[in-house]
């Protein structure tokens, strides 16, 4: 719709206006603040994990919340290339970043789907499940990819910057997010390096950085191993860090939050929502995103938040149950994208936690074997999980069972990305071909495996038990 055919009382506040916004790095730990000029992950003066800080965001207060909701729903109708995407909720984002510097590769708006009945009834409770598999990389990953580009390209532009090399340690889906956007920046000024951990990402993850053409650089380890080399050399030499602990990808992951809320017509009282917690950035932007919204009276309840974990890889739901968090050695998860052992952002989880969510912040513990199942079984009916879905499906069903979540509560799970990245696990699930680790014993009722049989219309009738036509 053309910005003239709005109604008159919401036209002129259909484009973003807060663009003279003050955005600082802010330290988590010590609160010092520090110019946006240039790219910073920890506090120069603590080692502090930082935040991104818009001064100006009570000035946001000047538009009541219900007007908000209408500016935004209203806004999805304008078809301008800059506020497609994420930022759709560009005062909340990145309001200092002009519309013409906004890279938009089609992320965000996912759709929420209803859970169908019998896996609800299996579950315990009605439920809806957001596929963010269906971004362009096919995970929530691009959400924050899509701020973090359109910032770099921003800062290309506005700083005459030369020269940039992103780079990020991933389980998969980061390299894959962060390789498919720096590809769309200038290559002569652009350059894409991954770490990943050999052998502990999926083919199709592993296909995906190679195919945007950025380098891939293999090592021994695990994640965190990756974790610690690129943070040192993010430390000594000049590189763009695109990990989440760089926090201009949190600002646009609260998107996540920003559209569940819209998709619910902001109505969140007695809300869920179910995320897997992995680096715990997600967690973060997810909480981060709802406070912003219940600040400025978009909604009026804070949802409850379950974090899940697999008890391969488990310190926040440690931490849940002791108070005292310390960093774990983890062992091989199907939830691969999830297997860390000292989560970057548990600063801020933590900070969150007790500041603003208290007791609507739940950590939940599942097996291995609970998770591939719940994945299985999910994608049996009508859905496209992958096993962090399958994680938050089945923390959805122990929180029935534990008596955090009652019936009739509105729910939503995240699945984090696509079920065909995580098609290797259920191969070895239907084939029973799990490394030693894994602890997951398939059950014959959840396998699957092609039957070949001969040519023959006759046999697979046969086989199929099929009735002549009379
Ligand atoms: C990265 C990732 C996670 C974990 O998110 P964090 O922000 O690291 O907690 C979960 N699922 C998928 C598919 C991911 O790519
Ligand atoms: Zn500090």
């Amino acid at each position: 719709m053309r910005q003239a055919d709005f109604p008159t009382d919401i036209r002129d506040l259909l484009f973003p206006a807060h663009t003279d916004a003050q955005m600082v790095y802010e330290c988590v730990g010590c609160e010092a603040q520090y110019p946006l000029e240039r790219f910073l992950y920890t506090c120069p003066g603590c080692g502090g994990l930082l935040r991104i800080c818009d001064l100006t965001f009570d000035n946001l207060l000047d538009i009541p919340g219900p007007l908000w909701q209408k500016i935004f729903d209203y806004r999805r109708m304008l078809n301008d290339e800059g506020l497609k995407g994420i930022f759709l909720f560009h005062e909340l984002i990145f309001p200092i970043i002009p519309l013409d510097a906004v890279i938009n590769l089609g992320e965000g708006h996912t759709p929420l789907v209803r859970a169908n009945e019998e896996l609800s009834s299996w579950v315990g409770t009605n439920f809806s499940i957001k596929y963010d598999g269906l971004n362009p990389s096919a995970s929530f990953k691009d959400r924050g990819m899509a701020s973090a580009i359109s910032f770099i390209n921003y800062m290309i532009k506005s700083k005459g910057i030369k020269e940039l090399l992103g780079i990020c340690a991933s389980t998969g889906d980061t390299s894959a997010a962060a390789a498919l956007y720096l590809s769309y920046l200038p290559h002569d000024v652009v350059r894409s390096v991954v770490l990943l951990p050999q052998g502990k990402v999926t083919p199709a993850q592993l296909s995906q950085p190679l195919g945007s053409g950025a380098t891939v650089i293999e090592i021994p380890g695990v994640f965190d191993d990756c974790m610690r080399i690129v943070e040192q050399l993010a430390e000594e030499y000049e590189v763009c860090l695109l990990n989440s602990k760089n926090p201009i990808r949190i600002q646009g992951q609260k998107s996540y939050s920003y559209e569940v809320a819209q998709q619910l017509d902001y109505q969140t009282h007695d809300l869920v929502v179910v995320v897997p917690i992995g680096n715990a950035g997600n967690v973060t932007a997810v909480m981060e995103g709802f406070l912003d919204l219940y600040r400025l009276g978009i909604i009026e309840e804070l949802p409850l938040i379950i974090g899940v974990q697999s008890e391969h890889a488990n310190p926040v739901v440690l931490w849940r149950q002791s108070g005292e968090y310390r960093p774990i050695e983890v062992r091989p998860s199907v939830a691969q994208a999830a297997m860390i052992g000292n989560p970057v952002s548990f600063p801020k989880v933590s900070r969150l936690v007790e500041e603003h969510f208290k007791e609507r912040f739940a950590a939940v513990q599942v097996t291995e074997q609970e998770i591939i199942e719940a994945m299985l079984i999910a994608n049996r009916h009508g859905h496209v999980v992958c096993t962090q879905g399958g994680e938050s499906i089945v923390g959805l069903k122990k929180g029935v069972e534990m008596g955090l979540v009652f019936p009739n509560q509105r729910v939503v799970v995240d699945s984090t990305s696509h079920q065909l990245k995580f098609a290797g696990f259920q191969q070895m699930y239907f084939e029973d071909s799990f490394p030693e680790g894994y602890d997951i014993k398939p059950r014959e009722e959840l396998k699957n495996r092609p039957i070949a049989m001969e040519a023959s219309a006759k046999a697979i009738a046969r086989h199929l038990g099929l009735k002549k036509k009379r």
